[in-house]
């Protein structure tokens, strides 16, 4: 099963959408490896977001992420790191796709609500900068026969 890595910004803490954004996960039969609230300390910024480092808006992004806690989570499943990309919906929330979380619930393209990880950038890469292996739990799922077909589960 393949895992992604989801952070609910600070913008969803503010805005009482934590519960809102889990639940989406949820409902589409996603299974939740791992999940706490934290602070992102500088460095784990810069390496977060290191394709932006040098662009003009990393400041106020950098600002923006230490602004409060934030929620991480390791979200499993088949095919889950594109699954949960659709989900979210593209970055700019006002022009991302209606009954995404994006489209559904956010305007902006920096304060966006959630950070999805990206397949071309290593996944595994993002769950080990935020989780130790103590953090996520392998559990059987009682639905897991109900969300997939047996063929889709060997
Ligand atoms: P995504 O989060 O959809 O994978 P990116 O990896 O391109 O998008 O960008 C990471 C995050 O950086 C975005 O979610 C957004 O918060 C911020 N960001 C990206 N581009 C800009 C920009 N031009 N101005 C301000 N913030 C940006």
């Amino acid at each position: 099963m393949e895992q992604t890595l989801v952070i609910i910004k600070p913008d969803g803490l503010q805005r009482n959408l934590i519960g809102e954004i889990i639940s989406r996960f949820e409902r589409k039969g996603l299974k939740i490896a791992g999940m706490k609230m934290m602070s992102i300390d500088d460095l784990k910024v810069e390496e977060h977001y290191k394709k932006y480092v040098e662009k003009p808006f990393f400041r106020h992004l950098r600002t923006f992420m230490q602004s409060s806690p934030v929620i991480v989570m390791v979200l499993e499943g088949v095919e889950a790191v594109s699954a949960v990309r659709l989900i979210a919906g593209s970055t700019k929330g006002r022009e991302a796709d209606a009954g995404t979380i994006r489209g559904d619930l956010a305007m902006s393209l920096q304060t966006n609500l959630v950070h999805i990880s990206d397949p071309e950038e290593n996944p595994q890469e993002e769950i080990d900068r935020f989780f130790s292996q103590d953090e996520l739990f392998d559990y059987k799922k009682i639905d897991r026969d109900f969300v997939y077909s047996p063929d889709e589960l060997d």
